[in-house]
């Protein structure tokens, strides 16, 4: 499993790591065994949020990492109605305490809200100084957000943006990647097979996706995962909750696509124009 710096905090992390949104409808034993079977394979980046299940899935993950938080790079989220200076402190707490942990290696604002992201960022910090967060970072924000929390904390102090990215949805490519890449923030792309919306092996990109895999030995998510983990900094978190799907996106960590691979995935899925920073 490839591993790159995690933005400004240096810290070695998987390009390939795991999503948990919606992870309580697997049923606790089944997400606790593919979480688990993640790490066993590497993929030591997890992703949660106080809103998953409202809060159901921050514990089961806290079950899945009893015992080897060390190895983990944990990754939880505040929700935007939460961000307020003391809400920050009473969310972080609370999802500490569902993750049975006493730090986050990277906590997130979920996406822009009302508060007043200096407040946020105050917390953040205030957070960091007392060691319950290593890093924080950001989540669904474009260029002029980050412009404003660079403003505010200075970019060297901002971790990840994480930001909706898959085959059919590049728009960050356009100006939100080369932003982040320019100062060292990491880009961590969510929803990596579009939330179940892969493109079917008859379409026109899925065959493309199909002679690459071949060539490769691979599969066709195995190399959608690494097209949108090419470059240095970038990140992806595919969520399975079934360990066959957990073992294929593993298996994604190792594989380098030639230059004619990625001209060819980028031929069947264009970038397209910029529309606004989407998110789900
Ligand atoms: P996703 O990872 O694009 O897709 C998840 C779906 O793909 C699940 O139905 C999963 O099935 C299936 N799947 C996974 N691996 C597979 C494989 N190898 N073969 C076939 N199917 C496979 O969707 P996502 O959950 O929306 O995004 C990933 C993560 O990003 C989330 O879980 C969350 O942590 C994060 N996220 C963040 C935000 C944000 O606003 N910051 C928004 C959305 C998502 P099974 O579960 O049955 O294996």
């Amino acid at each position: 499993m490839r591993r790159e710096p995690f933005g400004p905090t240096g810290v070695a992390v998987p390009v390939v790591g795991q999503g948990t949104w919606n992870m309580e409808r697997d049923g606790r034993a089944a997400a606790v065994a593919a979480l688990r079977a993640g790490l066993d394979l590497g993929m030591t980046h997890i992703d949660t949020a106080e809103m998953y299940g409202s809060g159901r899935v921050e514990e089961l993950v806290g079950e899945a990492i009893a015992g080897r938080r060390e190895q983990v790079f944990l990754v939880s989220k505040v929700l935007p109605q939460n961000a307020s200076r003391a809400g920050v402190l009473r969310a972080c707490e609370a999802s500490l305490r569902r993750l049975r942990t006493d730090r986050l290696d990277c906590y997130l604002l979920h996406w822009p809200g009302r508060h007043p992201l200096a407040d946020t960022i105050a917390a953040f910090e205030q957070l960091r100084r007392e060691g319950k967060v290593r890093a924080w970072g950001v989540s669904n924000f474009g260029v002029e957000e980050m412009e404003r929390a660079a403003a505010i904390a200075g970019a060297e102090r901002i971790a990840c943006d994480q930001v909706l990215y898959h085959l059919e949805e590049r728009t960050i490519e356009h100006a939100v990647i080369p932003w982040c890449v320019a100062r060292g923030i990491a880009v961590v792309g969510y929803s990596p097979f579009g939330s179940g919306r892969f493109p079917g092996p008859r379409s026109r990109g899925g065959r493309v996706l199909a002679e690459i895999a071949a060539a490769h030995g691979a599969t066709a998510r195995q190399v959608a995962l690494a097209f949108l983990v090419r470059a240095p900094g970038l990140f992806t978190i595919p969520k399975a909750g079934r360990a066959a799907h957990v073992a294929e996106n593993a298996g994604a960590g190792d594989l380098a696509l030639s230059a004619e691979d990625v001209r060819r995935i980028d031929a069947a899925f264009p970038r397209g124009r910029w529309r606004g920073l989407p998110m789900l």
